[in-house]
């Protein structure tokens, strides 16, 4: 019923020529194979990418956003200038946006909401930190982060709502979350929507896993009955290893 995604974050990596290589190398290994996929770029890449991606399915993705149409805001970026370079899904509360960055939850929550407002689609990011999951409260914080970034959206939108639990010691570290513990998490995800805010929500919302996947581990995790799909960063930067990846997520 819910469709698999797989997004790639790639971070602050790439220029233009590597771009446009890397898409000529994906298209090549995949032949048009691949599940629903897109790409979150930096932004000097997205004008570039929308080229270079045009002749594929593949979705343009952001990593990040300013909540106000326009104005003195050194350094940020609107959504109609996303929008305008053809962005179609936009990353909001990664965790190095929250910890490196400042993010918090009441900036993520206006984010949200803007982002529907303005016809983006989101990708909500959580997750837990080492400390948190060491003292056993993973669940509480989690389920605490996204109640607060949900909070001023329709049931309809939450339905329609990518969320991505990664946990943070898993980012980059390679240290990959079991399949269980990942789907005890996201399943403890979708039963708190289906409690506190709607059922249908709860069947529609797509919950990903992120932290560490590779293509030796996407199969296992997308076994999973609730995860819906995988946010990948560093083995998303190779061709090679992301045309893996997409092959083992076909379903
Ligand atoms: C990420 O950037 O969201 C991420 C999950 O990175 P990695 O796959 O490298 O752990």
């Amino acid at each position: 019923m819910r469709k698999p995604i797989i997004i790639a974050n790639w971070k602050m990596y790439k220029t233009k020529a590597e771009a446009q290589e890397f898409c000529h190398q994906l298209k090549t290994l995949t032949n048009g194979n691949i599940p629903e996929t897109a790409i979150c770029a930096p932004y000097t890449l997205l004008d570039t990418l929308r080229e270079s991606l045009a002749d594929t399915d593949i979705l343009l993705g952001a990593q990040n956003f300013y909540p106000q149409e326009e104005g003195a805001f050194t350094g940020e970026i609107s959504v109609k200038m996303l929008k305008d370079v053809g962005v179609q899904l936009v990353l909001i509360g990664h965790s190095e946006r929250r910890m490196l960055f400042g993010e918090d939850d009441e900036l993520i929550q206006r984010k949200l909401l803007w982002a529907y407002e303005h016809q983006l689609q989101p990708v909500l990011c959580l997750g837990e930190t080492l400390a948190q999951r060491e003292q056993n409260i993973s669940e509480t914080v989690c389920l605490a982060q996204f109640a607060h970034a949900v909070d001023n959206l329709s049931n309809e939108q939450i339905g329609r709502l990518i969320v991505a639990y990664e946990p943070i010691w898993a980012i980059g570290s390679g240290k990959t979350a079991t399949a269980a513990d990942a789907q005890a998490m996201i399943g403890a995800i979708r039963t708190f929507v289906k409690e506190r805010y709607d059922h249908t929500a709860a069947m529609t919302m797509r919950v990903l896993y992120g932290g560490s996947v590779k293509p030796e581990n996407i199969a296992e995790l997308l076994a999973q009955q609730d995860i819906d799909g995988a946010l990948v960063g560093g083995a998303s930067l190779a061709a090679e290893s992301f045309a893996q990846l997409l092959k083992g997520a076909i379903t």
